[in-house]
């Protein structure tokens, strides 16, 4: 995982939060610099960047707000969740692979961290369509990055043993549902 820690300088000291209860994915619904967001963030009133973690489209990690202290991306829950925002509309656009390999590799970092936290979509917490209906969360945080649908083929057989040639193919994820 790349993970680039910039000095970010907050407009107010960060309190700290309260014990992890959840990590709250997010999409930025736009495509920008992690400065970008510090920005647009500050402009708010905010201290800073409100998310813990935002990962570009290249799949790029950025540290915001440090781990321990209080986010600001969920209302009602910043006092006990960290936040990671990706980079994307994901309401209209695909995550590259290179996001969502460094999604997957984030969240399992926070979940050794943190195992007693939920991993949910903003979404879960709050009105809201964040982040975006093609945001692959299945794909991100289960244990199985290649789902192989049973529907997809004549009988279940051939989706066995398309999932077989992909794990031979080094996707040793891939299995078989529905
Ligand atoms: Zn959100």
């Amino acid at each position: 995982m790349r993970m680039i820690s910039p000095e970010w300088k907050w407009a107010a000291a960060l309190a700290p939060a309260g014990e992890t209860e959840y990590i709250v994915v997010h999409h930025a619904a736009a495509e920008g610099p992690a400065e970008a967001v510090h920005a647009a963030h500050l402009a708010r009133g905010w201290s800073g960047i409100g998310y813990h973690f935002y990962v570009r489209l290249d799949g790029t990690v950025y540290s915001g707000r440090p781990l321990g202290t209080i986010g600001a991306h969920t209302a009602g829950y910043n006092s006990r969740s960290v936040g990671v925002c990706f980079e994307g509309n994901f309401e209209v656009r695909a995550m590259p692979t290179e996001q969502l390999a460094a999604g997957r590799e984030l969240v399992a970092y926070l979940r050794g961290l943190y195992p007693k936290a939920k991993i949910v979509r903003h979404r879960d917490l709050d009105a809201t369509a964040c982040p975006g209906k093609n945001f692959p969360f299945e794909a991100m945080t289960g244990g199985a990055l290649y789902r192989v649908q049973a529907g997809a083929f004549t009988d279940r057989a051939r989706a066995e043993r398309y999932a077989e040639r992909l794990r031979a193919a080094g996707f040793a994820d891939a299995y078989v549902v529905g």
